[in-house]
Order: structure tokens, then C-alpha cells, then sequence
């Protein structure tokens, strides 16, 4: 389908729509949650009735506006469900299934590996942030971007490229960057607060993790893991574990990072990111993941052991 028509379809049955959930994906980051807020801002501005769906989420995050309306389940059903920063209907975070019976559904996002689950997907798979592409459709909606939608999508745009450091920043990301800052959005701020600060129990993972640093493949991989018992130890809340996998992709000469997390159910959630060349969604995708060419990720079963020696496996063969 082409996307410009599916982005006529979009602003159609937003337009139609009186009844609207937004949801994003489990374990949201920056560009979940900004993209979530963002649109609800925007759609309240339209005078919809309108619920957004998010699931627990790092307090870094606890400046954005209107975080207080977040609800943490949705209605039996709506109008119009929209699936914002998510891949696959298995990634959404909706525990009353409200998407599955909403009459009409809308995935607007930025990964390559989108299913176009929805009955009407816009992905831009080149775009550095989901709060980035949300841009057009709320123009399209004639929503006025102000400072408090601005901070929302200024948040996405911020975490999920990196601080603008990523090759998907283009010129229309700095433009509207500027934009914002006459809206009187804080954008050193936001940086700020997303970036530099740390929780107690993020900086005493980050050293744990740091400890257990491991290269393989000429010191190109490096990989770490935290258990379920250091999260206790530091009392980690959700999102403390965000930039351990960073450490790695740091180092000089290391082309593939990989952090491993031992979640509540005793499986391992996996982070990938790489620097120049590997694709590692596509590793990721070896193991029922997925996620961007830079940054990826999957769930993987124990043992340990053998769950890092797979991992490290399907990374060789791409270097
Ligand atoms: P993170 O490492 O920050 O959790 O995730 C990096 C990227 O990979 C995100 O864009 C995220 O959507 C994607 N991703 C992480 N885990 C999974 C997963 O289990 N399945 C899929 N399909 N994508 C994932
Ligand atoms: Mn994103």
C-alpha cells in the first residue's frame, strides 16, 4: 500500500472516530511513551474521547504533561484502537485486549520489522523516532504542535536517536527540533533529564554490568548480563537497566554489543546494537526478535550458558 495513502486512510478514521484507545509496546521507552502522550494530547485537542495505554515505565519520564491520565488497562472496545512504536500485536501492551476488538485499528511507526498487524499501518522504517512520523499525521489532523505536545514528541525524538547522533536524523528532525524551541519546548532540558541523570540503582548496574564486560571476535562483540539478583540487590525499578547496553558499543573497535537481563520468569531478555555494518535485527530475528538495523532485540530461554553461546554464534557469522 502506498503510504501516502494510508496516510489519507488514517487521518480519515481518526477524523470518524469518537471513541479512541492509544497503546505502544511492553517495557516502553522515550519514543513510546512521548509518542503515547503526544497523540493523546493532540486528540484531546480534537475533542475526542480518548484513553492512553502505558504500560510501567522508567521515572526519568515523570516531567512529560498529561502522564497522570495514562490508564493501565483499556476499554472492552473502541472505535478506533492505534498501536504507536510497535512492531507486532504480540509487543503491545493491553491487557483487556482492547485492540483485538476495536471496530477499526491503526499501527503508526518506525521499525523495518513492522507486521502491518493493523488495518491501516504507516511506517516509516527511516525514521529516527515513532514521535518523528506522528508529526505529519497530527499536522494532516490540523493539531496545533504547542509546547506541551512538543515536549512529548521532543522526548521520543531525543532518546530514540541518541541524542540525535543516529544516520536517521535527517534535516526535517533539526527543523522541527527548532520549531519546538520557539514553541518554548526545553529541549536541553529533556536531553537532561533522558540522558544525564541516572538513578542510584541504574549507575550501580551500569557497574556491575561494566565488571562483567566480556569481547569475543578480536574484541569486535562485547557482552554482558545482569541477573534478577542484582536487580533486587539495588532495589531496580523499571527502566534502571536503560544504557548498560551502551557501555559496550562505546569501546573503540567494538562493532556489536550485546546485553543480556534475566527477567521474572526466568528467560533472558536481549539487547543488540552495533555501530557501522551489522544488521543485528536480523540476528535478533534468529531468535523470534526484531527490532531496527542498529538496535534489536529478543527473548531467549536458559541455560545461560548455552543461550550466550547461541547468541555470540549468530553474531560471528555476520562480522
Ligand atoms: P531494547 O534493546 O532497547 O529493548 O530494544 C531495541 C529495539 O529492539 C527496539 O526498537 C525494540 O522495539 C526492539 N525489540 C526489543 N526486544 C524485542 C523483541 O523481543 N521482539 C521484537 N520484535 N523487537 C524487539
Ligand atoms: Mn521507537
Amino acid at each position: 500500500m502506498n503510504s501516502q495513502i494510508e496516510l489519507d486512510n488514517i487521518v480519515e478514521v481518526i477524523n470518524r472516530a469518537k471513541t479512541i484507545g492509544i497503546f505502544t509496546h511492553v517495557s516502553p521507552d522515550g519514543d513510546a511513551i512521548g509518542s503515547s502522550l503526544g497523540l493523546y494530547l493532540g486528540l484531546k485537542q480534537l475533542k475526542k474521547d480518548v484513553d492512553v495505554v502505558v504500560d510501567e515505565y522508567s521515572r526519568c519520564f515523570h516531567f512529560l504533561p498529561a502522564r497522570e491520565d495514562m490508564k493501565e488497562e483499556g476499554r472492552k472496545e473502541y472505535d478506533l484502537a492505534i498501536a504507536l512504536d510497535c512492531a507486532s500485536q504480540s509487543r503491545l501492551f493491553d491487557p483487556n485486549d482492547s485492540f483485538l476488538h476495536s471496530k477499526v485499528t491503526v499501527s503508526i511507526d518506525h521499525h523495518a520489522s513492522n507486521t502491518y498487524f493493523a488495518n491501516f499501518n504507516y511506517v516509516e522504517d527511516e525514521s529516527p523516532a515513532t514521535c518523528k512520523t506522528l508529526i505529519k499525521v497530527l499536522k494532516r489532523l490540523n493539531v496545533s504542535i504547542n509546547k506541551e505536545i512538543g515536549e512529548c514528541l521532543m522526548a521520543g525524538i531525543i532518546t530514540d536517536s541518541g541524542g540525535f547522533r543516529y544516520s536517521t536524523v535527517d534535516d526535517e528532525t533539526f527543523e522541527f527540533a527548532a520549531q519546538m524551541l520557539d514553541v518554548g519546548v526545553p529541549i536541553s532540558d529533556i536531553y537532561y533529564r533522558t540522558f544525564d541523570v541516572k538513578t542510584k540503582a541504574q549507575f550501580e548496574l551500569s557497574s556491575i554490568a561494566t565488571s562483567r564486560l566480556t569481547f569475543y571476535s578480536k574484541d569486535r562483540i562485547a557482552f554482558t548480563y545482569i541477573t534478577m539478583e542484582d536487580l533486587k540487590k539495588v532495589k531496580a525499578a523499571a527502566g534502571d537497566h536503560e544504557g548498560i547496553v551502551n557501555i559496550g558499543r562505546n569501546i573503540e573497535g567494538v562493532e556489536v554489543s550485546i546485553f543480556l537481563r534475566e527477567d521474572e520468569d526466568g528467560t533472558y531478555k536481549v539487547s543488540f546494537r552495533s555501530n557501522d555494518f551489522v544488521d543485528v535485527s536480523e540476528v535478533a530475528k534468529m531468535f523470534d526478535g526484531g527490532g531496527h538495523a542498529r538496535a534489536a532485540g529478543c527473548t531467549i530461554d536458559p541455560p545461560f550458558e548455552v543461550a550466550v553461546k547461541k547468541l555470540i554464534k549468530e553474531t560471528v557469522k555476520r562480522l
